[in-house]
C-alpha cells in the first residue's frame, strides 16, 4: 500500500514527508483493519511535518481523522462488521488505569496514544485502529465531509464546551480554520451570537455566511464583550486582546496542541473580574459521540477540500499559508 511517513520534519515547504510503500497493516487481538477512503488534514500534522511537535516513533504515517470501510477484523473483535464505515479519530488508546481514565477524565490519560503519532494514522490506503477508540460515523456526511468532524469538529466542540459558553451567549472565535467554522456552527445552533476574528477574508465571509454575527481582522474588538471566546489560531500574541475582549467572568479557551509564546499578561486588564484561561487537550469518546450527534442535529455544513493522497504536502503547504478556508481532505480512489 501507499503510505506517507515523516522522514525529517522540517518546514512543509523542504518537504518533510515521503510518499513510500509499505505492507497492508495486519490487524492485532481488538483491532481492525480499514480500507481508507478519506483523511482530514489537520494543523497537528503540520506541527508534527514541521517539528513544533516531537515525532515520537520513527516513520510514522500521520492522518488521524480517517474514514474507511472495514476489510480485516482482527482476533477477539466484535464491535464492527466486516463493510461497515468507521471513523478513526486522534485518541487512539488509553492506559484505562490512571486516576483519569478512572474518572471520566480520559483525554488526561498519563500514557496516552495517538493517531498519527504514536501508532500509524490515514495518509495511506489502509489504517489499523482499536476498535474501542472508533466511531461509527453518521449518514448525512459523505467520506468527504465525514471526515474532518473526527478531530477538528470534535476538539472544536470540546473547546467550545471548555470555553462555558452561558445560553444565548455572546461568543468570540479567533481563527476561522477547519475546527473554528464547526464549532461556530454548533454554538449558532444553541442559540448563541458568534463574533469571529481572522485575517482571512475569504474566511470571514464563510463566517458570515454561516451565521456569525460580525467578522473582523485577527484581534479586533468585537461589537460587543465575549462571554467566552475560542483561540483556534495557534498564535500566542492574540491571548492578551482575547483575553482583554472578554466580559467579566469570561472563559477563553485555547484549541491548539501548539501555541507560539504568549506575551505577558496584565492582571488587571486581562484577567481580573474572574477572566479565566483554560486549555483543551485531546478528547474523551463520550465528546466524539455527543458531537457527532449534535453535527447530524445541527445540520453543520463541512467546507471540505479534497485533495488526492498523493498530493498530502501540497494540502499541508495549502493549510500552512492559509490558501483555503475549511478543512482539506486527502482521497484514495475507494472514497
Ligand atoms: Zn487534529
Ligand atoms: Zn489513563
Amino acid at each position: 500500500m501507499r503510505a506517507w511517513v515523516v522522514e525529517e520534519p522540517g518546514p512543509v515547504d523542504t518537504s518533510p514527508l515521503r510518499l513510500v510503500e509499505r505492507p497492508r497493516p495486519v490487524p492485532g487481538p481488538g483491532e481492525v483493519r480499514l480500507r481508507v477512503s478519506a483523511c482530514g488534514v489537520c494543523r497537528t500534522d503540520l506541527h508534527l511535518a514541521e517539528g513544533d511537535l516531537r515525532p515520537r516513533r520513527p516513520g510514522v504515517v500521520p492522518g488521524h481523522e480517517v474514514v474507511g470501510v472495514v476489510d480485516a477484523l482482527g482476533p477477539a473483535t466484535d464491535h464492527f462488521e466486516l463493510g461497515e464505515r468507521i471513523g478513526v479519530p486522534w485518541l487512539a488508546r488509553t492506559c484505562e488505569r490512571c486516576r483519569f481514565c478512572r474518572s471520566g477524565r480520559e483525554n488526561l490519560c498519563v500514557a496516552p496514544r495517538f493517531t498519527g503519532w504514536d501508532v500509524d494514522g490515514g495518509y495511506a490506503d489502509f489504517a489499523v485502529v482499536d476498535e474501542r477508540f472508533a466511531y461509527r460515523l453518521p449518514d448525512g456526511f459523505d467520506d468527504l465531509h465525514a471526515a474532518p468532524l473526527l478531530c477538528a469538529g470534535i476538539i472544536g466542540f470540546r473547546a467550545l464546551r471548555r470555553s462555558r459558553l452561558p445560553p444565548g451567549g455572546s461568543l468570540g472565535i479567533y481563527g476561522f480554520g477547519g475546527s473554528a467554522h464547526l464549532a461556530a456552527q454548533i454554538a449558532l445552533f444553541e442559540g448563541a451570537r458568534v463574533h469571529v476574528m481572522t485575517r482571512s477574508l475569504e474566511a470571514q465571509h464563510l463566517a458570515l455566511e454561516l451565521g456569525a454575527t460580525s467578522a473582523g481582522d485577527a484581534a479586533a474588538e468585537p461589537p460587543e464583550p465575549l462571554d467566552a471566546a475560542i483561540l483556534f489560531a495557534p498564535v500566542g500574541t492574540l491571548v492578551p486582546p482575547a483575553l482583554a475582549a472578554l466580559d467579566r467572568g469570561g472563559i477563553l479557551a485555547i484549541a491548539g496542541i501548539h501555541l507560539s509564546a504568549i506575551p505577558s499578561l496584565d492582571y488587571q486588564a486581562h484577567l481580573f473580574e474572574e477572566r479565566g484561561l483554560v486549555s483543551v487537550t485531546a478528547n474523551t469518546r463520550a465528546d466524539g459521540e455527543e458531537f457527532l450527534a449534535l453535527a447530524v442535529a445541527a445540520e453543520v455544513r463541512v467546507e471540505a477540500r479534497p485533495y488526492p493522497l498523493e498530493k498530502a504536502e501540497v494540502a499541508l503547504s495549502d493549510l500552512a499559508h492559509d490558501r483555503f478556508s475549511g478543512a482539506a481532505v486527502l482521497l484514495t480512489e475507494h472514497a
